[in-house]
């Protein structure tokens, strides 16, 4: 059984809409929004994924959510047929980590024939399985920084991002708050030898007033060092609502 994210209405988050972020900005694509984080960074825009009551972690909004109003558990079949419901050909599994819940992943791809890309959403701490590494399977890695409040050694794992490195289905999406994060931005690239044209720097913010001022340097930060530059598409269209 799977752990995922559940909407208000119960049902879980499941759906239809265009690709926000990253390399593939703008696609059609069915999101799996699956529940648990190895991390509990403070600007979490989906805190409600893992910051549950009688939990120590802190998150800047001060909020905690009722765990059995916010998770469910499907089984792969269940959750293949809920993708298929939509006439898409890619699926963008996001969390919460996704590479949590590898072993039921892997049950669940072999039921999605019919999907011909699919992507991870994941924070880089973790290896994926040999059996995720195939053609059709792209990885949004996003390495936190030091903005996100959580120590170092808990949010970098180079062995990890190593191994990202070295597949050729694998970007670096970094969260940018302000100037001051490019330091470890370049520090990162240059430890891994990351190609500039495989970095992607997103703004930080849940509202389109922050993403469109922090959008001007970082704009200029892209240009500066040969970065892609994404914006948060889903918010500029759609604010800060769920499941969109
Ligand atoms: S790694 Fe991603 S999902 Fe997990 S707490 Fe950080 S921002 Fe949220």
């Amino acid at each position: 059984m799977m752990k995922v994210a559940r909407l208000a209405d119960g049902s879980p988050e499941i759906f239809h809409t265009l690709q926000g972020e990253g390399q593939s900005l703008g696609a059609p694509a069915v999101f799996l929004r699956l529940s648990q984080c190895n991390l509990h960074c403070h600007w979490c825009d989906t805190p409600y994924t893992w910051n549950w009551e009688k939990t120590p972690w802190e998150h800047q909004d001060g909020v905690k959510f009722q765990r059995a109003k916010e998770s469910l558990e499907l089984s792969s079949q269940e959750i293949a047929e809920l993708i298929s419901q939509h006439q898409c050909d890619r699926v963008v599994i996001t969390g919460g980590e996704p590479l949590l819940q590898q072993k039921e992943l892997i049950e669940l791809i072999k039921q999605l024939p019919q999907i011909s890309t699919i992507e991870f959403e994941t924070n880089g701490t973790i290896i994926p399985h040999p059996e995720l590494i195939t053609p059709s399977i792209f990885f949004n890695v996003s390495p936190k920084l030091a903005n996100s409040g959580m120590k170092t050694d808990l949010r970098i794992n180079f062995e990890a991002l190593k191994f990202f490195r070295d597949q050729s289905n694998a970007v670096f999406k970094f969260v940018v708050c302000d100037e001051d994060d490019l330091a470890e931005i370049l520090q990162i690239q240059a430890t891994l030898e990351i190609a500039s044209s495989r970095i992607i720097l997103m703004p930080e913010g849940r509202d389109q007033e922050t993403l469109a001022q922090r959008a001007q340097w970082l704009a200029e930060v892209c240009l500066t060092h040969a970065f892609r530059f994404s914006p948060r598409l889903h918010v500029i269209l759609w604010g800060n609502e769920r499941a969109r």
